[in-house]
């Protein structure tokens, strides 16, 4: 079997494969990649299928900086902290607020209640 040459996709040197390797590090530039075979699964064949297999083609994924993806998780988890936060506020506060209408209300109501039975004991003796 020949696995085709493959050159570290970051910095250009040559990648040494060894077969049924799932994921690689460049000697010179140690970035990380996951190694995908063209339609291979070695973990399901033997050494004599292995040996029996001619050109395989690579295929190479570079791993995600572990600081690019925890920074994306960190964004994503504040802006959701966020939007929480905000959501119970705006929540309390319109409660607090109605809570404060209704006694307000309420206050008015009982002073023109109080209005009300001033006039009607003035009406009633004519002051
Ligand atoms: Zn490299």
């Amino acid at each position: 079997m020949k696995i085709v040459e493959k050159k570290c996709p970051n910095c250009g040197a040559s990648l040494d494969f060894k077969v049924g390797e799932r994921d690689i590090v460049c000697s010179h530039c140690r970035r990380k990649f996951a190694v995908k075979y063209d339609g291979v699964d070695f973990a399901k064949l033997s050494a004599d299928e292995v040996n029996s297999l001619k050109d395989v083609n690579i295929d190479l994924k570079p791993f995600r900086n572990f600081f690019i993806t925890a920074a994306i998780i960190f964004v994503i988890v504040s802006a959701l902290s966020i939007t929480l936060f905000v959501g119970i506020f705006v929540f309390i506060a319109s409660k607090v607020k109605s809570a404060a209408d209704e006694q307000f209300q309420q206050t008015v109501q009982d002073n023109q209640e109080w209005i009300d039975q001033q006039s009607k004991y003035r009406t009633l003796n004519n002051f």
